[in-house]
């Protein structure tokens, strides 16, 4: 029986594992952890977002730049065929009123339960512990384990290491340097879906750090959405922040640093606003004026206070000013935050390095799937769907592959 390396035993290396083990192969997987699956748990903490609920052609666009490689992938497994995968493992899912499909009782670990008793039941071995540290001069792999390095000969191997961040939980990206030493070209990783430095007042952070901005519209380039993030010691994260976090990171890179525009009446008219707090406010302070007539109190008065002049904001020397600071109120960001902090990675192998099965072209018989390819989307279960995608074409593949070599 031929036998197959699958190396990395996240939702890529195991969707791989599961094609294969449907096939008379041998298919044993390697992790570096403990245990496996670990970022996937780590997903599921906050409710697992396996996928969306929306067209294919609106899905597809999520994928930015690299749509045209990621397309082919989802067309065999995209957000339907996931739900009917989770349920067949016994897992129900439901769509969120944002649209987010998320298995009902919103956790990773039953799951992840189910899926490895399958895998195991159909004859897959997992060695956890086994650290993948290149190749030797003979081409085996190399692992490090709590005995020592071990070499593993296979008939095929499968690449599912996943990207750079949140190392404590496996994927270190650790991988570039040895796949760059082989001759493959690797896009740098970089954070995606991330938070971003404000030079905060230390006044502002000490109150603010950890305040959500709740229904705020943020405007960047083309971005417009309605959302909420968070205020953190170094500046700001959250959904909505990663909503359009490629492109603030990518101009960043391009200037040096951005300014997002923040709504923070998104429930009022610019004129609306103006005309409220045109009324006379007596006595009363410019923050309870700000409070009484259009509702803003709290973390987004402190923004105000923050980026206003004092003659601006507590005086009120403008209403017209703090008007337009109130419905367009610029923050400077200037830098993302680390790789470590990002929900996920962007950069990783160059797609044109990879055949439509995804083989590795300079080193044939060598697969890879998931987070380590150069492609990125946002949260909303965009990156989970395409890498259990990935990983049943890189499956698919080293099963056409085995049975031409
Ligand atoms: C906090 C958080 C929440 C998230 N929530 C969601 C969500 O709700 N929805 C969504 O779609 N996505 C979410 N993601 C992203 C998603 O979890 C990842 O995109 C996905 O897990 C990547 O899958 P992968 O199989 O490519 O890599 P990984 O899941 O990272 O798995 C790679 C595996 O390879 C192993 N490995 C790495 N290097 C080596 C080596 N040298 N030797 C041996 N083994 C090695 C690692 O230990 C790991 O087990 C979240 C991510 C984070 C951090």
């Amino acid at each position: 029986m031929k036998s197959v390396a699958i190396i990395g035993a996240g939702p890529a290396g195991l969707m791989a594992a599961e094609v294969l083990s449907q096939n008379a192969v041998h298919v044993d997987v390697y992790d570096s952890m403990p245990s496996v699956g670990r970022k996937f748990l780590m997903a599921g903490k906050s409710g697992l977002n396996l996928t969306y609920s929306e067209p294919f052609k609106q899905f597809v666009e999520r994928y930015g730049s690299r749509r045209k490689w990621i397309e082919p992938m989802l067309k065999e497994f995209g957000a339907n065929e996931l739900r009917a995968w989770a349920q067949e493992l016994g897992i129900e899912t439901f769509i969120g009123t944002s649209g987010r499909v998320f298995p009902v009782n919103m956790k990773a670990s039953p799951l992840l339960r189910a899926w490895l008793k399958r895998l195991q039941s159909n004859g897959v071995t997992i060695h956890t512990r086994h650290r993948w540290i290149g190749w030797n001069e003979d081409q085996a792999l190399r692992f490090k384990t709590v005995d020592g390095e071990i070499l593993v000969k296979a008939d095929a191997v499968i690449l599912a290491l996943g990207g750079g961040s949140w190392r404590r939980l496996g994927s270190d990206g650790a991988w570039v340097s040895w796949l760059e030493q082989a001759g493959v070209k690797v896009e740098a990783l970089k954070p995606s879906n991330c938070g971003f430095d404000v030079a905060w007042s230390s006044h502002f952070k000490e109150k603010f750090q950890g305040h959500p901005l709740k229904s705020v519209v943020l405007s960047f380039e083309s971005f417009r959405q309605q959302g909420e993030f968070v205020i953190t010691k170094h500046g700001v994260e959250g959904s909505l922040i990663y909503a359009c976090s490629a492109s603030i990171r990518d101009a960043i890179a391009a200037q040096g640093t951005t300014n997002i525009q923040l709504d923070l009446a998104p429930n009022l008219m610019r004129d609306d606003v103006l005309k409220k707090l045109s009324k006379p406010r007596g006595s009363k302070t410019m923050a309870s004026h700000l409070e009484k007539m259009v509702g803003i109190k709290g973390v987004k008065a402190g923004l105000l206070r923050e980026f206003l002049s004092k003659d601006d904001f507590a005086s009120g020397a403008s209403v017209e000013r703090l008007t337009d600071a109130i419905k367009n109120l610029s923050v400077p960001l200037i830098a993302p935050r680390p790789l470590d902090e990002a929900i996920s990675s962007a950069g990783g192998i160059l797609f044109e390095e990879l055949d439509e099965h995804l083989m590795l072209k300079k080193i044939p018989g060598v697969f890879c799937a998931g987070e380590m390819l150069d492609w990125e989307a946002p949260t909303g279960g965009y990156l989970l769907t395409a890498c259990f995608a990935s990983g049943r074409v890189a499956g698919q593949g080293v099963l056409k592959w085995l049975s031409t070599s």
